[in-house]
């Protein structure tokens, strides 16, 4: 049971507060900007691969597009052990090149100047990583499918892209635009992100699946997908036109996934309304179904959930509305949103990836079910909160932060939501994030700017107490002769968040701080805070005016 709880697209749990940690050179080398990557801009990837089954290689290249900014002749590109770069080249010319572990810095002859667009390849091959839980543990999954072939897939959050394919495997820079190439056997077929542009047969029994993404994509995003899928299509007429949805299954799965699948269209009608547009109409949305349990890959959301209503057939809130609904398909295309299109330039501040995504679930559960079941939903998962280390982890060693990111996080937002109190201006303030910052990485501290600022009144101590500390606040209140007292206890300095309270059945909105206050009533003897505030509440006998 505790293993299910640790939820999706989480690597792994940390083990103590971020700042006993101890960082390495290689991480250094992964998480941060480095000066080898920091002076050019990525602007185009064509990945090429032929993965080979028989035995777990992958052969290829890519054509690495970027901008120069500042002059300088080292490129940083990552590839991870025990794959092998084999060579480099730009404009034909072969270059040399030192590996730090899984870092390459490669020399260019060719002078680098300011403005100037240039390419290099980068060709590898070897045994990549095999994925030992999957989409947490992630790398390179070989399945046999029983029928003498192999189905292959690919998952890489958090340990990047570069367990599989050479790249710049950081999170800040994406490329424009992509093209993806996947060479299998004539009885196989890949899916990957964006359109399949093109099928080219080649005369040794393969044939090469082309897939062109015309958006920005992040790093982990990208993924390929073989089996011998069969497929099918519909358009979903969405706030931007026509939506391309097609579906890749298994063909046993063929009439359960028809079924099952109903649910991507209504799952693009409640998200549109919350969060805006679906972020990718040009790149279509697709839906395949792979041998482990999802992953929120950019307009090729990967299924594994069994065709079962909640996680595996559970409800993470245990209130019954987790099951009247897919996690994989409501959870995983959340991410289209946030994730995919407002993407964290630092894992650490994953959060803004599934803190809303997790917050999607119970706005989906709003859409159809009612405000009562959302909110139902949301404080249902608070049972799963550990409070054990802060949501927000080390930035620029590639640290996530608490597994809180996930059910904390939605109860943030359900929280500030409640702060709002304005139901359309809260939509607003959500399909606003996803259009000030589309198809952008960003900053966690930008998204909490950007709700503060249109939430009506300053909320960043909100946001500390939440994200960068493990204490929930208290609500204290005393009853005395002349009316209630209250305050906040257990809480960050400054921290000033309102909160609704029933007092004699009434709601009443207080503005409680550290330090208390009163407020006149008469034969009041109970205070219930509203149960859509995530905090705790406690009557103290004396209270120290
Ligand atoms: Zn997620």
């Amino acid at each position: 049971m505790r293993k299910i709880l640790i939820c999706l697209c989480l690597m792994a749990s940390v083990s103590g507060f971020a700042q006993t940690l101890k960082f390495t050179h290689a991480d250094t080398l992964r998480g941060s900007i480095t000066p080898e990557r920091a002076w050019w801009d990525l602007t185009y990837y064509h990945l090429s691969v032929r993965p080979n089954a028989q035995d777990s290689t992958l052969t290829g290249s890519t054509k690495v597009v970027y901008k120069v900014l500042k002059p300088q002749q080292t490129i940083q590109i990552d590839l991870q052990e025990p794959l092998q770069i084999t060579k480099v080249t730009q404009d034909g010319e072969l270059l040399t090149y030192r590996r730090d572990g899984n870092a390459f810095f490669i020399t260019l002859t060719k002078k680098q100047e300011v403005g100037k667009t240039e390419t290099i390849e980068v060709s590898y091959a070897g045994k990549p990583r095999l994925a030992k839980r999957p989409p947490w543990d992630g790398g390179v999954q070989w399945v046999p499918d029983g029928k003498g072939n192999t189905i292959i897939s690919t998952s890489c959050q958090g340990l990047g892209s570069s367990v599989w394919w050479p790249c710049k495997d950081h999170m800040y820079d994406e490329p424009d635009s992509m093209l993806i190439s996947i060479t299998v056997p004539k009885n196989m077929m890949d899916v990957s992100n964006g359109n399949l542009r093109s099928v080219v047969e080649n005369n040794d029994n393969t044939h090469t699946f082309n897939w062109a993404v015309q958006n920005p994509i992040n790093n982990y995003g990208v993924n390929m997908n073989v089996a011998n899928y069969v497929s099918w299509k519909e358009t979903y007429k969405g706030e931007k036109g026509d939506l391309a949805l097609s579906y890749y299954v298994l063909p046993q799965n063929l009439d359960k996934a028809k079924e099952q699948f109903k649910q991507a269209p209504q799952m693009l009608k409640a998200f549109e309304h919350w969060f805006g547009p679906y972020p990718f109409y040009e790149d279509g949305y697709k839906l395949v179904e792979v041998p482990y349990l999802g992953m929120e890959h950019q307009s090729s959301v990967t299924y594994g959930n069994g065709y079962k209503m909640g996680y595996l057939g559970k409800d993470l809130s245990n209130t019954g509305w987790g099951l009247k609904w897919d996690f994989i398909i409501i959870h995983e295309s959340g991410h289209e949103w946030f994730a995919n299109n407002i993407t964290y330039k630092d894992v650490a501040d994953m959060w803004v990836h599934e803190g809303f995504t997790n917050y999607s679930e119970n706005l989906y559960t709003e859409f159809y079910f009612g405000k009562q079941a959302g909110s139902d939903y949301v404080i249902g998962t608070r049972a799963l909160i550990a409070n054990d280390i802060p949501i927000i982890g080390t930035h620029g060693v590639n640290q996530e932060g608490s597994r809180d990111m996930y059910y904390k996080g939605g109860n943030l937002l359900h929280t500030i939501r409640q702060i709002v109190n304005d139901d359309e201006k809260w939509r607003e303030i959500l399909r606003g994030l996803n259009k000030t910052f589309y198809h952008q990485t960003v900053d966690g501290s930008q998204i909490e700017a950007y709700v503060s600022e249109h939430a009506g009144q300053n909320i960043s101590k909100v946001f500390d107490q939440y994200l960068r500390d493990t204490r929930i606040p208290v609500f204290e209140y005393s009853f005395g002769n002349k009316g209630i007292q209250y305050r906040w206890a257990n809480v960050v300095d400054g921290f000033d968040m309102p909160v609704k309270v029933k007092l004699a059945g009434k709601d009443e909105l207080l503005y409680p701080t550290a330090t208390w206050q009163s407020l006149k009533t008469k034969g009041i003897k109970t205070v219930v805070v509203d149960r859509n505030f995530y905090v705790e509440s406690k009557e103290v006998k004396q209270a120290s005016m």
